[in-house]
């Protein structure tokens, strides 16, 4: 049967045995775990960070994006997780599910290319040892004899 709300509880480890409809958070672990709602009984692991999901809590509720869909899962269930109610999207075909793992894809290039951004790296560096050659200057020299 599907669920149409869940419940929260933070925890430090998450326990063996999961309750249905209820959303074990770990913020130790960063990590969210839950049994699929559609009571399919998978257990559903969603690792919180900037590149994967991210948990809101307004002090009553809890929240988590991007949605969570199970296409590694029989049930193939996608859902959104807000303020504690759950929020059935359609049964996602393979085209949406590949695009949608696209999506996610460039998501993360995204995440990941405003990191360097952030960081100043230039794009490519040689590096260049105490003496100020590059390492690759004798080999040149020795390919030069
Ligand atoms: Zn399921």
């Amino acid at each position: 049967m599907r669920h149409t709300s869940i419940t929260h509880e933070f925890v430090e480890y998450i326990p063996g045995e999961l309750a249905e409809a209820v959303l074990y958070v770990s913020i130790t672990y960063r990590t969210a775990v839950h049994r699929c709602a559609c009571g399919c009984g998978n257990k559903v692991v969603t690792p919180i960070s900037p590149a994967d999901w991210q948990l809101f809590y307004d002090g009553e509720t809890v929240s988590l994006t991007p949605s969570i869909g199970n296409w590694g899962f029989h049930c193939r269930s996608h859902y959104w997780v807000t303020s504690n109610q759950v929020q059935w999207s359609g049964t996602w075909t393979d085209k949406r599910i590949a695009a949608g793992r696209t999506r996610d894809d460039w998501d993360r290039q995204q995440y990941f290319a405003g990191r360097k951004a952030a960081a100043h790296e230039p794009e490519t560096a040689e590096t260049i040892d105490a003496d100020g050659r590059s390492p690759l200057a004798w080999l040149r020299k020795l390919l030069r004899r």
